[in-house]
């Protein structure tokens, strides 16, 4: 289906919902659309961020396939919001190669970066390479800590910089003012229903995925990531703290902070993406949109391997294997980081995002929008 054609399907699906309104109860999608009567282009990349994809409206529906109406939600929402990255992506050209390839450009990356630092080591000197080290300071022999700090620090300022402009992009679309989005309590709201999951409860019983039975497996597989992330992003801003602040140089004891903080989110890095990439192989394939696949699973599999190298490293940092696994980790960061804002990872912002503008609606006056 051509971008445009998508847009006519997702309007129509809107204005039979709308009159139906059979599915109010299952997620926020319903409740925004029911306080309008027509809708613009950015309100259906706002409807279609609210989704999370579910599937309990597409199985309730009377109108879904092979009604005629051809009213699939999961499906039509999903596609819109690849249609979101596309389009409010900086540069733009990035997300489109991403998005036609998103497993192959995440693989391609992170081996290129990995045999990029490889090789870089080796003819640095290779006996540093191939040889243990011990104690404070071992892996900063394999590569300087400044050549690390600034390679990270730069691709993270890229990055930071490439979501900033595709959240104003969007939220300036949306007709919102930025005063709006910094409201404390709708901003508190969204914050919280993000960090519940609230949408993927599936109104108590569990979502419909993947396929029509009621399951609470999503939520505990996306909340393993969510806070496996979150962890690890924590035990790098506690070794960075140990580092400048107290002088202490990595790497650290098993019973430190850093590393205690890393293990946990590491293993929740591990059982969350190989837990949503075990239900996405399950997915009824009426619900989900194939050419959303590869970017979905570019990105599920780079965290798997960002997670399962950085343990083994763990464990094998006192070894010889150290340089040559410390090489294929930061490879794999790297490359996890340069297609954070063009993979999967964008639906965060765009969701966050709408969830804001659903609280702030919330708080407003009902519009009146009875049909005549
Ligand atoms: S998805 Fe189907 S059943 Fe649900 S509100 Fe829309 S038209 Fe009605
Ligand atoms: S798929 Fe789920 S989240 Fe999306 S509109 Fe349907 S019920 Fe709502």
């Amino acid at each position: 289906m051509s971008a445009n054609d998508l847009i006519k399907q997702v309007e129509f699906d809107m204005q039979v919902c709308n009159a139906c309104r059979y599915c109010e109860g299952y997620c926020a999608v319903f409740p925004a659309m029911e306080r309008r009567l027509t809708f613009s282009v950015p309100d259906m990349h706002y409807l279609a961020n609210l989704c999370h994809n579910c599937g309990s409206c597409f199985y309730a529906c009377q109108f879904s396939p092979p009604h005629e109406f051809n009213v699939n939600l999961p499906r039509h929402l999903a596609e819109l919001r690849g249609e979101t990255y596309r389009n409010y992506a900086w540069p733009g050209f990035l997300s489109d190669l991403f998005s036609r390839n998103g497993l192959a450009v995440s693989l391609i990356t992170a081996v290129s970066f990995a045999l990029f630092l490889l090789l870089t080591f080796y003819f640095q000197n290779s006996a540093i390479l191939f040889s243990a080290h011990a104690g404070e300071g071992s892996f900063y022999q394999v590569i300087p800590h400044n050549v690390m700090a600034l390679t990270f620090g730069a691709v993270a300022l890229y990055v930071l910089v490439a979501f900033i402009i595709g959240f104003a992009r969007f939220w300036r679309d949306m007709g919102e003012s930025l005063a709006d989005f910094a409201r404390p309590v709708t901003l508190g709201q969204a914050t919280w229903d993000v960090l519940r999951l609230k949408y993927l409860d599936g109104g108590g019983d569990g979502c419909t995925y993947p396929d029509e039975y009621p399951s609470h497996a999503r939520r505990w597989f996306h909340h393993f990531t969510f806070y496996g992330f979150m962890l690890c992003f924590a035990a790098t801003v506690t070794g960075t703290v140990y580092h400048y602040a107290f002088g202490w140089h990595a790497p650290y004891a098993f019973s430190s902070l850093p590393v205690l903080l890393g293990t946990a989110g590491g293993i929740g890095l591990l059982i969350g993406p190989a837990g949503l990439l075990w239900l996405k192989v399950r997915r009824d394939p009426e619900t989900s949109a194939p050419k959303q696949l590869g970017m979905d699973v570019g990105f599920l599999a780079l965290l798997f391997l960002t997670s399962l190298t950085g343990l083994v490293l763990l464990i094998l940092r006192d070894t010889a294997a150290m340089g040559v696994l410390l090489a294929i980790h930061l490879g794999i960061v790297l490359a996890l980081f340069l297609t954070l804002p063009y993979g999967k990872f964008v639906h965060a912002i765009y969701r966050f995002a709408a969830l804001v503008r659903y609280a702030l609606e919330r708080s407003r006056p009902a519009p009146n929008v009875t049909f005549e």
